[in-house]
């Protein structure tokens, strides 16, 4: 299977179970509800369990036997947004930057400004949250 349509096929299959009553649902409706062959989607939940994404429990319904699909945990996809505020990615000495090269992360001052920064800000978010919080009780 191409890796872009496993990938979207997995998109869906998370969609599908956190769309569900407690995340879970059979194996069956899956392939169902994602318009996917039974031999895609099982392959898929296969290499999402081992993932650590789904739980599969067997499960015997009127007719045959399949599986109850969990959703354990969503994969966390790293936005764009989540790392722009670190200095490597505007930075102009990132192609001579690294271990064993004049330049490294472990002494870079613009590196640990900017991590300083945002540090800060993440400091400055969690007081407001607490504050606010507080003031509701
Ligand atoms: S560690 Fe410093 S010098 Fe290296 S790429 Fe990041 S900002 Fe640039």
């Amino acid at each position: 299977m191409e890796v872009q349509f496993v990938e979207e096929l997995e998109e869906r299959l998370i969609k599908a179970l956190q769309n569900s009553a407690g995340q879970s649902l059979l194996q069956s409706d899956l392939w169902k509800s994602t318009s996917s062959s039974s031999r895609e989607v099982s392959r898929a939940l296969a290499r999402m369990e081992k993932k650590g994404i789904v739980k599969r429990e067997p499960f015997t319904g009127e007719r045959r036997k399949t599986y109850r699909v969990t959703l354990i945990k969503k994969e966390h996809k790293v936005q764009i947004s989540d790392v722009v505020w670190c200095a490597c990615f505007t930075c102009h000495d990132l192609s001579r930057c690294g271990p064993g090269q004049p330049i490294s992360p472990v002494n870079c001052t613009k590196l640990t400004m900017s991590l300083r920064s945002e540090l800060m800000k993440y400091k400055r978010s969690e007081e407001i949250k607490m504050a606010s919080s507080s003031e509701k009780e």
